[in-house]
C-alpha cells in the first residue's frame, strides 16, 4: 500500500523548499520528490547576491543545501527522483517515481523552468565562468567588460539594456535581421549607445579555456565566419516551463506555464503551483520562495476546509 502524505511537493528549487518548510512546520506530513536534478536552476549559478539574509552573497549549490537542511529539520522527507506519472483523477492523488508509488491529499507543483541553451559543448563547459542565462543574477560580475547577448525577443532586449548598467559594451547577436521583441523594448535597445547588433548570425562556439574570451560567429546569409572578443555571453533565447507531465490536465498558457485559478490553486482542487512553473516574468529565487510560502498556506487551508488535516 502506497504511503499517504498530507502534501507531496514536486521539485526542489526555492519554491519547493519554502513550501516544504511552511507545510512541515504546520505539522503536515510532507514528501518532496526532488527530481534527479536536485536544487533546480540555482545549481547552475555561481554567487547569489540578491537573496536577503546573505549579506556576503552565497554560491547557488550551498544555498540550496541550506534550503534542504531547513526543510528536513521540520520533518520533510526527500527523494531525489523524477515523477513519472500522476493520477489526478481521484483523491488521494497517486504519484509514481522510479522507486515506487506515493499518495497525497494535496500536491504542490514547483518544477520550475529551464533556460533554453544552444547545446554547444563549449557553452556548457563555461557555464558560470562567463556564460550565463540570467543577466539579473550575474550582470554585476561584468563591470566594465564587453559582453554579448543572444536572442531577439523581449528578454534579450531587457537583458541587454540591463547589462549596460555595468558593462562597457553589449553586442546583441540575432539569427535573423528583424527582432521578435515588442516595439518599445526594441526602441529602448536601439537608442542605447552601449548596445550594438549583429544580424543573421549564429554562435557556433564559446571561446576560452577557463573563462570566456570570445565567440565564434557564423553569418547564415554570407556563410562568413568571425570572432567577437567578449568576456561574457548571456543566453536569452527563451525559457521552457517544466510542465510536460501536466499537459492537457492543468490549465496552462500557450508556452506551458501553469495558470492558477484561485490564488495558487490550479484548476484541479487540491493541486497547487508555485515558482517559475507559473512565472515567466520575475523568475527570481526570492519571488519563487515567496510563492512557495503562499502555496503551502493555501494547501494547509484547503486541507483544513476538507476536514482532512
Ligand atoms: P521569445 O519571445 O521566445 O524569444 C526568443 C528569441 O530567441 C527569439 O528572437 C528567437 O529567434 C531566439 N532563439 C530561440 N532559439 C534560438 C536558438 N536556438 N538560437 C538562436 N536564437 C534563438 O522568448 P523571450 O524573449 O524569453 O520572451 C518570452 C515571453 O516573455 C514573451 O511573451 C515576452 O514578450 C515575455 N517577456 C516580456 C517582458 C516584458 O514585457 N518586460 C520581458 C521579457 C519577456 P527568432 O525570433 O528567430 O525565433
Amino acid at each position: 500500500m502506497a504511503k499517504l502524505y498530507d502534501v507531496i511537493i514536486i521539485g526542489s528549487g526555492p519554491a519547493g523548499y519554502t513550501a516544504a518548510i511552511y507545510a512541515a512546520r504546520a505539522n503536515l506530513s510532507v514528501l518532496m520528490l526532488q527530481g534527479y536534478q536536485v536544487g533546480g536552476q540555482l545549481m547552475l549559478t555561481s554567487d547569489v547576491e540578491n537573496y536577503p539574509g546573505f549579506e556576503e552573497g552565497i554560491l547557488g549549490p550551498p544555498m540550496m543545501e541550506k534550503f534542504e537542511a531547513q526543510a528536513r529539520r521540520f520533518g520533510t522527507e526527500v527523494i531525489p527522483e523524477d515523477v513519472i506519472s500522476i493520477d489526478f483523477s481521484k483523491r488521494p492523488f497517486k504519484v509514481t517515481t522510479d522507486s515506487g508509488e506515493y499518495q497525497a491529499r494535496a500536491i504542490i507543483i514547483s518544477t520550475g523552468a529551464s533556460a533554453k541553451w544552444l547545446g554547444l559543448p563549449s557553452e556548457q563547459r563555461l557555464q558560470g565562468r562567463g556564460v550565463s542565462a540570467c543577466a539579473t543574477c550575474d550582470g554585476f560580475f561584468f563591470k566594465n567588460k564587453d559582453v554579448a547577448v543572444i536572442g531577439g525577443g523581449d528578454t534579450a532586449m531587457e537583458e541587454a539594456t540591463f547589462l549596460t548598467r555595468y558593462t562597457n559594451h553589449v553586442t546583441v547577436i540575432h539569427r535573423r535581421d528583424t527582432l521578435r521583441a515588442s516595439k518599445i523594448m526594441q526602441d529602448r535597445a536601439f537608442k542605447n549607445l552601449k548596445i550594438s547588433f549583429i544580424w543573421d548570425t549564429e554562435v557556433t562556439e564559446v571561446l576560452g579555456e577557463n573563462e570566456v574570451t570570445g565567440l565564434r560567429l557564423h553569418n547564415v546569409k554570407t556563410d562568413e565566419e568571425s570572432i567577437l572578443p567578449v568576456q561574457g555571453f548571456f543566453l536569452a533565447i527563451g525559457h521552457k516551463p517544466n510542465t510536460d507531465l501536466f499537459k492537457g490536465i492543468l490549465d496552462m498558457d500557450k508556452v506551458g506555464y501553469i495558470i492558477p485559478v484561485e490564488h495558487t490553486m490550479t484548476n484541479i482542487p487540491g493541486v497547487f503551483a508555485a515558482g517559475d512553473v507559473t512565472d515567466h516574468r520575475y523568475r527570481q529565487a526570492v519571488t519563487a520562495a515567496g510563492d512557495g510560502c503562499r502555496a503551502a498556506i493555501d494547501a494547509e487551508r484547503w486541507l483544513e476546509g476538507q476536514g482532512e488535516e
